[in-house]
């Protein structure tokens, strides 16, 4: 895997230990790892070779606690019902959703080195992570794919971190990464907006790139109100696939 030329934020002590190990992974001098001590991505504690995020922090990496949300995954605030004022108001794309915790500061702080720092070795934890989420969970899927970009928004950001985590995760998962979708146009972050601009906002905003059948898994870094991961559902169902589970790392 090539080194991007991004600059490249502070993150802890993980922006000083991060070129060694492409090195190392690279190919370079195996006794760069004796010389460059491992560092956990969240606290900068020396590490074991090859440990991303340390047993102390993950330990305190919150979790959603039951009881949740049986469509979104969301904490239900009256644990009598069995879906959130959300899903259970309006018809969703996709039928079900998991994540692996609140969008909160653990979580936050490592979905930003990711994103923003392009912590690569993050985003590989994030995916082994996922993976075994989802093995728990008890889900089969057929295929993984990503919420796309258009060109413009992938210029922009400088790389797609949701087709970075999927294909990751299809790697984990032993499943082939597919792109089965296309972004054909710009969209505004739907938290930016108002509930009425909200709905024409996505609309028609993806389109398929390939039918198939079976169920698809969708992984994207963050579930806010789960808007795109309803569209991208609907526009894969609509490509004849029977069964769209999202899986993302943080909720909102
Ligand atoms: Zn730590
Ligand atoms: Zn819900």
């Amino acid at each position: 895997m090539t080194t991007s030329g991004a600059t490249r934020t502070s993150f802890s002590g993980w922006r000083w230990f991060s070129r060694p190990v492409r090195w190392v992974r690279d190919g370079g001098a195996g006794v760069a790892a004796l010389l460059y001590p491992a560092e956990c991505a969240r606290c900068g504690a020396a590490t074991r070779w090859g440990v991303v995020v340390c047993g102390a922090c993950v330990d305190r990496l919150p979790r959603v606690e039951d009881p949740v949300c049986r469509q979104c995954g969301e904490a239900l605030a009256n644990p009598s019902l069995d879906l959130c004022p959300r899903c259970g108001t309006r018809v969703r794309g996709f039928d079900r959703a998991i994540s692996l915790g609140p969008y909160d500061d653990g979580w936050r702080e490592l979905l930003h080195a990711f994103k923003f720092a392009r912590e690569k070795a993050v985003g590989r934890w994030f995916a082994r992570e996922l993976g075994s989420r989802l093995v728990a969970e008890g889900e089969r899927v057929d295929v993984v794919t990503h919420v796309p970009m258009t060109r413009s928004e992938e210029r922009a950001r400088g790389f797609n971190p949701s087709r970075f985590l999927a294909r990751a995760t299809a790697r984990r998962l032993g499943l082939p990464a597919r792109r089965l979708l296309a972004k054909v146009r710009v969209t505004m972050p739907q938290r930016a907006l108002s509930a009425r601009e909200r709905e024409t906002n996505l609309r028609d905003a993806f389109r398929g790139v390939r039918s198939g059948r079976g169920v698809v898994l969708l992984v994207d870094d963050l579930l806010t109100t789960g808007a795109t991961a309803d569209e991208c559902a609907r526009t894969l169902k609509e490509a004849g696939f029977d069964r769209v589970v999202v899986l993302t790392v943080a909720h909102t």
